[in-house]
């Protein structure tokens, strides 16, 4: 399914990232409780009455030793570009700046709707007194109160009677996939050694905005959608160089594919942005595929994979359940194992495990390993189903699920995995009391 894209734009102070915290909400992490992460996080999700939807704040996009103009142009720019929906954004104690000006004349350009947001109307009593905004020509502005939270049922109401109905080509049988990495690992390369001969069905216009450009193929019978909104095809704008929108790219590109396919290069080994992209897609309980790319550049003895192997299970930890492939577009080598790799693990995200097998695993595990007790009270599991899939997710009823400790969480993912291939995906464990 692939989200709707809602953008903020406005000029620095307004308020943007304050709404935008407001309305992602809490959302514990991995990647976002990374120190400095969620201070300048710049894309969430959001949900109002039912509809989700993903979120840009474009403020966070900033490019470096750019004039303020250029800054806010940019900006504009990329919510004109990324978003369904563009929230505009002006500071209702301050009245209409220039540049408010500015933003108002990039928007002008899109037909996309914009909905006009006057933030800082902090009494309430006063919000009919901002008939000025009319002028910016956005229609009606919702007047808000970031501070107090005021207003913004209001504006997200209209947010979302501006989602349109579209829904794209996302409901087939395909797989869907995305390259995900920093620039220069390879994977425009990745891309078309992958597509080499094989006869593209279409490459056509899809998602809900218009630079989601999905690219179909069939292997042995089974079609692909490689979700190309990574911004592996570049249009030369200022902005598509900077870090955070790479960032921002890479994780809409995760939340429309099934299986993330996180590209390294052998060269350079990993970096930390490598790891929020990859802690992001393990989050989004998203399928995984480490591929490590220019393999033919390292001077190899018998023990260079396994200790390159090594590195990357340290590094990323909470991925240990993805396989890790070697390859090279220059040469090809092993590329012909990806698409099946990708749809094993597809299967794997896609799984669904009978109760009765789950059980018998669980009670097993529970003979060799007892359960831990915490005070004197021991822990007792008596039940444990899959409640869904993609990714798999079980929940294990208990007498107290205070008692649950992670180890022993962990302890019973391992045993599961021990039993029914789960490889490439997160599994997903919920302790419950019974009541
Ligand atoms: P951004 O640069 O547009 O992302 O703006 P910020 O969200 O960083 O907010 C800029 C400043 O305005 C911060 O000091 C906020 O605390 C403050 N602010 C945000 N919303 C409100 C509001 O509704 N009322 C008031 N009085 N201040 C606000
Ligand atoms: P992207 O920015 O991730 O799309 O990376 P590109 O596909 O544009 O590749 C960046 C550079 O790395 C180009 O010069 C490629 O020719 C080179 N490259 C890509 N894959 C390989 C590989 O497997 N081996 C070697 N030696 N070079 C590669």
């Amino acid at each position: 399914m692939v989200l709707p894209v809602v953008a903020i734009v406005g000029r620095p102070n307004v308020g943007k990232s304050t709404i935008f915290n407001r309305i992602a909400g809490e959302r514990i992490s991995i990647v976002e409780d990374t120190p400095g992460v969620t201070r300048d996080r710049i894309y969430s999700h959001g949900e109002w009455l039912g509809h989700e939807f993903s979120m840009i704040d474009t403020g966070g996009i900033e490019i470096n030793d750019q004039p303020f103009v250029k800054q806010i142009t940019a900006q504009a720019e990329i919510a004109i570009d990324e978003a369904d929906v563009i929230v505009f954004m002006v500071n209702g104690k301050e009245g209409i700046t220039n540049a408010d000006d500015n933003v108002a004349r990039i928007l002008y350009r899109t037909n996309k709707p914009v909905v006009l947001a006057v933030n800082k109307v902090d009494n309430f009593e006063a919000r009919a007194d901002i008939y000025d905004f009319y002028s910016l020509g956005f229609g009606d502005p919702y007047p808000i109160s970031g501070a107090h939270g005021l207003g913004l049922g209001d504006m997200l109401d209209e947010v979302i009677k501006n989602f349109s109905e579209k829904t794209d080509n996302a409901d087939d049988d395909s797989i869907k996939f995305s390259l995900i990495g920093r620039p220069n690992v390879g994977k425009s390369s990745l891309v078309n050694a992958i597509l080499g001969e094989k006869r593209v069905i279409v490459s056509d216009v899809a998602g809900t905005t218009r630079d989601a450009i999905n690219t179909k193929f069939i292997q042995d019978g089974q079609e692909y959608t490689m979700v190309d909104t990574a911004g592996l095809r570049k249009r030369g704008k200022v902005y598509e160089n900077t870090e955070r929108y790479s960032v921002m790219r890479a994780m809409r590109s995760i939340d429309n594919s099934d299986v993330a396919l996180i590209v390294i290069n052998a060269e350079e080994g990993i970096r930390e942005q490598d790891k929020r992209i990859a802690g992001y897609a393990h989050e989004g309980g998203k399928g995984v595929i480490i591929v490590v790319n220019k393999w033919d550049t390292l001077k190899k003895t018998s023990s260079t994979q396994r200790e390159f192997e090594a590195g990357i299970r340290t590094q990323f930890q909470y991925l240990s359940y993805a396989p890790i492939l070697f390859v090279s577009a220059l040469t090809k080598q092993r590329l012909t194992k990806l698409p099946g790799m990708i749809k094993q693990v597809n299967e794997n995200h896609s799984k669904r495990i009978s109760s009765s097998n789950l059980n018998d695993v669980i009670m097993d595990a529970i003979a060799m390993t007892p359960t831990p007790s915490i005070k004197g009270r021991k822990l007792r599991i008596y039940y444990a189903t899959q409640i869904r899939t993609a990714p798999p997710t079980i929940v294990v009823f208990v007498n107290d699920e205070e008692l649950m400790h992670f180890s022993y969480e962990r302890y019973l993912e391992n045993q599961i995995r021990n039993h029914f291939d789960f490889s490439g995906t997160p599994i997903k464990i919920i302790t419950r009391k019974r009541k």
